[in-house]
């Protein structure tokens, strides 16, 4: 029991239904110990689980939603749409407007194709550039997470110039054997693996800000050398920006680089907290999906009305008044960076808060944030679980695994912050160094 009685009622029918009582495992709550807590509403910053105990979120269902929740012209365009049906199956004008407003708005995109999650998303995209290129094999980097697709469930084989081993039961050795996964930030490997397979790479794929691992900040000059590397080696360089995307800024990751990779693809804010995923680029390149190409991809709910007009009405109000969103956002992601930091800093522990625009990652180690997923010490998970235990009961919902970041929204106001920051300072003391 956990003094959530409604939580764990449902907890325990959830078992008896649902795997480890739930229908993604992050969910459960595993690595950090205790049961979930059950949502039962929310609005803006804030939520109130089965109890009637309301949390200041910072994980906002895992990214999507950048203007907090249940924003009302979000809500509003949702009940508007659905008024007039829940699914055609067919061409309508809210999947126009939306990818009007991204191909508008993100300058490497000619063209976009909707789906229905980040995953399908990042499988359409890595299927497109097999079928373009003719090639099988897919560089990734570890730490990054590109969803589920069996190829992309791979860790590291045996030497940095080898394929993959699958790192789920269930994938094939021989799908995992056409990924090949190199440590990020680390130049020599990836020279050495294009040098020696180049011509078998279809695409290079990455997460250009890492937020799957913490928060793994990459160098540009890193990110320009996937891009250069895959120029000359005919392989398409795909930005997996399901995160970054419309969060760090109208172009995401590659406008705040000024790098422009072949696909990208896209997920979460996109669609406003809706079943929305895309991938885009030229329209070369896109017109090579069916029908007008060899490259089958299809679906069901694909551009779903409902959909198309949270995430329209989502990207509306970002997009809206230049710029002033993402500069708000910055300020109070700012304020939150600073002042946990110097928490942290008045403690004593060496430990960091890693930003990047919105999003936030509490590096519970001392030293130079990582960059990598190899240099994150394994003993911070454990202090991270303490801190979201004490933070948990100080009615601050942070995501339930040290792996995972923080995001604000603009919902979240200058008063919640310093609420965080004070009962940070609270719970810093119930955690062990
Ligand atoms: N790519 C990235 C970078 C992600 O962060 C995620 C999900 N967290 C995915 C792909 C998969 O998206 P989905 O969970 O919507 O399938």
């Amino acid at each position: 029991m956990t003094g959530r009685p409604a939580s764990h009622a449902l907890y325990e029918r959830a078992l008896a239904v649902l795997p480890a009582g739930v229908s993604s495992p992050v969910r459960a709550f595993r690595s950090v110990g205790g049961e979930p807590v059950f949502y039962a509403s929310a609005a803006g910053s804030r939520f109130v689980d089965a109890d009637g105990t309301s949390y200041l979120d910072y994980v906002g269902s895992w990214g999507p939603l950048i203007l907090g929740h249940a924003h009302p012209e979000v809500v509003n365009a949702v009940c508007r749409t659905a008024a007039k049906g829940l699914s055609y199956g067919a061409p309508c004008a809210e999947e126009v407007e939306l990818a009007e407003l991204v191909v508008g708005t993100v300058p490497h995109l000619e063209m976009v194709r909707f789906v229905s999650s980040g995953t399908e998303a990042v499988m359409s995209a890595v299927r497109l550039a097999r079928g373009v290129t003719g090639r099988d094999g897919v560089v990734k980097f570890s730490g990054c997470y590109h969803g589920h697709a069996d190829h992309l469930l791979v860790s590291a084989g045996s030497g940095l110039a080898t394929f993959g081993t699958p790192s789920s039961a269930g994938v094939p050795a021989s799908f995992a054997g056409h990924t090949a996964v190199l440590p990020l930030d680390d130049s020599d490997a990836f020279h050495a693996l294009m040098r020696d397979r180049g011509n078998e790479i279809a695409a290079v794929l990455i997460e250009p800000i890492p937020a799957n691992s913490g928060l793994l900040v990459q160098r540009r000059e890193f990110l320009e050398l996937l891009r250069d590397e895959c120029t000359r080696c005919g392989a398409l360089l795909i930005f997996d920006e399901v995160i970054s995307g419309f969060r760090v800024g109208p172009a995401g990751a590659a406008g705040r680089f000024g790098i422009t990779p072949d696909l990208a693809t896209y997920g979460k804010v996109i669609g406003g907290g809706m079943p929305v995923g895309a991938y885009g680029g030229s329209r070369a390149l896109m017109e090579q999906l069916s029908p007008l190409g060899p490259v089958y991809q299809a679906g069901t709910l694909s551009g779903n009305p409902v959909a198309m007009a949270a995430g329209a009405a989502t990207l509306r109000r970002l997009l809206a008044d230049d710029g002033a969103a993402y500069r708000r956002l910055d300020a109070l992601a700012a304020q939150l960076q600073q002042g946990l930091q110097t928490v942290l800093g008045d403690a004593g522990t060496g430990w960091s808060v890693v930003r990047v625009g919105s999003i936030l990652w509490l590096s519970l180690q001392p030293g130079e944030p990582p960059r990598r997923y190899e240099d994150i010490d394994s003993g911070a998970a454990d202090r991270y679980a303490a801190l979201h235990a004490a933070l948990l009961a100080r009615g601050i919902y942070l995501a339930p695994s040290a792996y995972e970041v923080m995001f604000v929204s603009l919902a979240h106001s200058e008063a919640d912050i310093d609420e965080t920051i004070a009962a940070f300072r609270d719970a810093l003391t119930e955690v062990p160094r």
